[in-house]
């Protein structure tokens, strides 16, 4: 007898991100670009340790993280790849960072002194990614501040307190490839990149996330970062059947109770739903706790693929508990639902929980969490 399954679980499909890296990775190489995966916020909630290591196998080079704690967590987990940390208080210690051979972004004058201090605590020089604002407003230093920020970038790297490895910068419009901001940025990061060579330093370009890597070769430059894309969301939101990835994440969960309810009766709070004949409901253990936005059955258009076949959702989305309506079918508890999955054979996909609740898909694989076991196979 198989050990029973958990009540909730996300299964991740390694063999799907190694298939997803390894498309993103060769349409890098075409154009002599290496390719960072981004595993920031634990790999899309895919976890940030196995997807590295499926992406390393699969052809990526790099891994982009957000904070030094995840970038640290990489490292601590044995990954000696390149590691690009790029969102730092400027009062961090960046020592402990620049010890474990950690690339950092920097965006101001004050960061970079901060990191250059690290360094010469850690006695080792700080691999540099020097950030351009080129239109996001987010972050990156102004154009404006820039020379200033190189000026001191040079100095550290003359003293042997810093590497400036790249020059790069994050886009605004990447999921509409012919946006003409896109080559606005492009211009103005190359005008960043040409004023530090001028400081006789050659440093790499990086600009392009997973929607710039799958539409714009052009500007790969010499290394691409895709995120969404490596767990299998189409960044350019085509259906998943229309579009060349494998989502890596299906969410389930198994009936924790089954039973035979007469017609009118109010289900779940506030009664939004009541049976409008004798009916069999499975009760999943799992709800807004773990992911299942609450907003999602507002319209009663949940759904979830149980004991073969796509059945609704009834009443409100619970801190812990979701009802769904199986009608006179023979419904078994133990079974396991797919709330969400890669879409083969009907079953619900993240794209469309966005689509229901006008968000995107990455915001649907980041709320899963909680009590929900991952299981990586
Ligand atoms: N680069 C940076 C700086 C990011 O913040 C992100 C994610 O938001 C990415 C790359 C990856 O973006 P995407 O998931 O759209 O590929």
């Amino acid at each position: 007898m198989s050990a029973p399954g958990p009540r909730a679980e996300a299964v991740i499909d390694l063999a799907a991100i190694r298939y997803n890296v390894g498309l993103l990775a060769g349409m890098a190489a075409a154009s002599g670009a290496q390719a960072m995966v981004v595993v920031k916020a634990d790999g899309y909630s895919h976890g940030a340790v196995p997807v590295a290591r499926a992406a390393l196998e699969a052809g990526a080079a790099w891994l982009g993280v957000c904070t030094l704690d995840e970038a640290m967590a990489l490292r601590s987990a044995g990954i000696t790849a390149p590691v690009l940390s790029w969102l730092h208080l400027p009062d961090e210690d960046f020592a402990p960072a620049v010890g474990a051979g950690i690339d950092l972004s920097v965006s101001s004058r004050a960061h970079l002194a901060a990191v250059l201090d690290g360094a010469r605590r850690a006695g080792r020089p700080a691999r540099l990614h020097l950030k351009i604002d080129t239109g996001l407003s987010r972050n990156g230093a102004q154009p404006a501040d820039w020379p200033d920020l190189v000026d001191d970038a040079a100095k550290g790297a003359a003293e042997g307190a810093c590497e400036v490895v790249a020059v790069w910068s994050h886009l605004a419009h990447a999921d509409a490839p012919h946006h003409l901001v896109i080559d606005r940025q492009a211009e103005r990061l190359n005008a960043a990149w040409q004023a530090v060579r001028e400081r006789g330093l050659h440093p790499i370009r990086h600009l392009a996330n997973s929607a710039a890597t799958m539409t714009r070769p052009d500007l790969h430059f010499d290394l691409v970062r895709p995120g969404i894309a490596v767990y299998g969301l189409d960044p350019l939101d085509r259906p998943v059947a229309d579009g060349p990835l494998r989502p890596a994440m299906t969410l389930r969960a198994r009936v924790v109770l089954v039973k035979r309810v007469p017609a009118g009766e109010g289900v779940s709070y506030g009664h939004e739903w009541t049976t409008p004949h004798e009916t069999t409901l499975a009760l999943l253990p799992i709800g807004y706790a773990d992911g299942v936005p609450r907003r999602l059955n507002r319209a009663g258009r949940m759904r979830v693929w149980l004991a073969g076949r796509s059945r609704p959702v009834v009443g409100r989305v619970c801190m812990d508990q979701i009802v769904v309506d199986c009608g006179d079918d023979p419904v078994t508890e133990g079974q396991t639902a797919v709330l969400f999955g890669p879409g083969d054979g009907g079953t619900p996909t993240a794209q469309e929980w966005a689509a229901e609740l006008g968000t995107i898909h990455y915001e649907i694989v980041t709320g899963v969490r909680g009590r929900v076991r991952r299981t990586v196979v």
